[in-house]
């Protein structure tokens, strides 16, 4: 693999296991420029998401929390396309930054910036969903 992945201590085996089955599995998806990836894990956030991202491309590292509530997700292929959801992220990041950059230059109204950020999201995770069932049915081999 091109890249290091960093685990935190508190990472539950059976967790630490499903996540380096799908890292072996999607590693392509992660680009060359992502250096490390630290697996957190932690108790969910208030909007209760079993999974979240951070992708700092200036430093070439991605930050992935699992939550505590992960392991409970029905059924448990579930937590593999969680985690690939997350992984996606990496490699659209680049776009989704330069996105939020002009978004940040261009728009001087608070109203439209909030709507833009918005859409911004929005069209982010959807596509991520579009490429995830791409992955369903083409599964790396
Ligand atoms: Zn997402």
């Amino acid at each position: 693999m091109h890249f290091e992945i960093k685990y935190g201590k508190n990472l539950p085996k059976e967790l630490k296991n499903i996540f380096k089955k799908a890292i072996d599995k999607y590693s392509e998806i992660i680009p060359t420029w992502c250096h490390v990836i630290y697996v957190k894990h932690e108790e969910p956030d208030e909007d209760g998401s079993p999974a979240h991202i951070v992708v700092q491309e200036k430093y070439r590292e991605a930050t992935i929390t699992l939550s505590t509530t992960i392991l409970s997700e029905e059924p448990k292929e579930r937590i593999d396309r969680i985690i690939l959801h997350e992984l996606i992220h990496i490699a659209i990041d680049p776009l989704a930054t330069v996105a939020q950059k002009i978004i940040n230059k261009a728009i001087e109204n608070d109203k439209l910036k909030v709507w833009a950020e918005g859409q911004l999201e929005e069209k982010e995770e959807a596509v991520i969903q579009d490429l995830l069932r791409i992955f369903k049915k083409y599964p790396p081999s």
